[in-house]
């Protein structure tokens, strides 16, 4: 290991719950300071304590119902510049250089879209010449400067966007993502007992599993170290023990037909009733939608009878009542019927690289989901992940029986 690590330069980002209270930013200092002392040179991102950033945005709203973005911005990007300060004082204090920085201060470049704001390029002058100067650089996640010179922040989690994009600019050798669980596992063990810690899995797996629930790594953050390859080691910052490597291709090492499932409520369900059978219809609605940033996930047209027919689809829960709203003007534009909506449902996931190439998971899935008396409302699948909306009362039992069903316990 002292090796290994020697002239390397590697990039952790400490998350939230890593840094929540003043031990634990002494506990991140000390791990920081290990690598250092094995001869790489660390750069080092930072998320805000604990749940500073939700304390923060309720106390925006409670001075404003609608605050603007760019006061947001101002006002969210404060919670990383404590903790960074902070734990630069606590390396200090063990008698390590140390220097933090804002992400405006260090170069890290943005486009105007205040509280979702895409990074651009990153400067890494300064990051490379305080390096240089044997220096452990700490660096405020979550934000950055737009190119309008306005400090602006990543969208919520984007702390883990940050460290893999400095790690894309600095080329950096490891890219480790610290955080209060010791890895990715199979299923959210807080659901699933025997859900099992998983040593690898591919950028494509980690990216439908956090786009459907899972909830450790954030799915920007993947899609760019996934674009540059650059293999992500997602962490316990408590525990030595190694965590789980996300990584391009695991083939080497393991294939499972399923590497996990996943389980969310965050979705909800619009119904267009009535609506005219023919063509052009379906490209009106969800280009209108789409036009208005509303994100769809799953579409299903039911059988036409008498040239008209249902499309049903699911939205974010936070984006329903806009949906709504939306669609009346849809419906009344293409003299479609009702509108309904169902805020009930969850969605499990089955995801695996496997299913390139083994047939028979989707009807694998629906007999477990059968045999366990749980009734499938929409279905959708992707190259490698299959997906159905339940009632959210069967939500947990589903994800619990398609764990058993597809082997992924604990083997004993
Ligand atoms: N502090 C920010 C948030 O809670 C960013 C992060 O934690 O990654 O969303
Ligand atoms: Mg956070």
């Amino acid at each position: 290991m002292q090796d290994k690590l020697k002239n390397k330069l590697v990039v952790q980002k400490y998350g939230g719950s890593s840094v929540s209270n003043v031990e634990k930013i002494k506990n991140a200092a000390h791990k920081i300071i290990s690598y250092a002392k094995k001869g790489s040179q660390v750069v080092v991102v930072v998320s805000a304590m604990g749940d500073t950033t939700d304390e923060l945005v309720s106390l925006a709203r409670k001075i404003s119902s609608q605050p603007r973005e760019r006061e947001m911005d101002m006002l969210m990007s404060t919670g990383e510049q404590i903790s960074c300060a902070l734990l630069a004082m606590a390396i200090h204090d063990l008698g390590i250089d140390a220097i933090s920085f804002t992400g405006p201060q260090v170069g890290i470049i943005t486009d105007t879209y205040h509280t979702q704001a895409k990074i651009l390029k990153i400067e890494t002058n300064r990051i490379k010449k305080e390096l240089d100067n044997g220096k452990i650089v700490i660096i405020a996640g979550f934000q950055g400067l737009s190119t309008a010179l306005e400090i602006t922040t990543l969208g919520r989690g984007g702390s883990d966007l940050s460290a893999v994009a400095m790690a894309v600019a600095l080329g950096a050798d490891v890219c480790e993502i610290y955080t209060d669980v010791d890895g990715i596992y199979t299923a959210d063990p807080r659901i699933v007992r025997d859900a099992e810690k998983i040593s690898h899995i591919t950028f494509d797996e980690m990216l439908e599993l956090a786009s459907r629930g899972a909830q450790v790594m954030h799915t920007r953050a993947v899609e760019v170290a996934k674009k540059f390859n650059i293999p992500l080691h997602v962490r316990s910052s408590f525990l030595k023990k190694e965590g789980t490597l996300i990584m391009q291709n695991t083939s080497s090492i393991e294939k499972p037909v399923v590497r996990g499932v996943a389980l969310t409520d965050n979705e909800a369900k619009v119904t267009l009733c009535d609506v005219p059978d023919k063509p052009g219809v379906a490209a009106y609605i969800f280009n209108e939608l789409g036009r208005r940033n509303v994100n769809v996930d799953m579409i299903v047209q039911n059988v036409s009878h008498k040239k008209m027919t249902d499309v049903s689809f699911t939205v974010a829960k936070k984006d329903l009542s806009k949906t709504l709203k939306l669609s009346k003007g849809i419906s009344s534009k293409i003299k479609a019927g009702n509108i309904t909506s169902e805020q009930n449902i969850a969605k499990v996931s089955v995801v695996g690289v496997g299913m390139r190439s083994h047939s028979g998971v989707a009807a694998k899935c629906f007999s477990i989901l059968a045999k366990n008396k749980i009734n499938i409302d929409m279905i959708s699948t992707s190259e490698i992940s299959i997906s159905c909306i339940v009632k959210k009362s069967s939500g947990k039992k589903a994800l619990q029986v398609l764990h058993k069903g597809f082997n992924l316990g604990k083997k004993k």
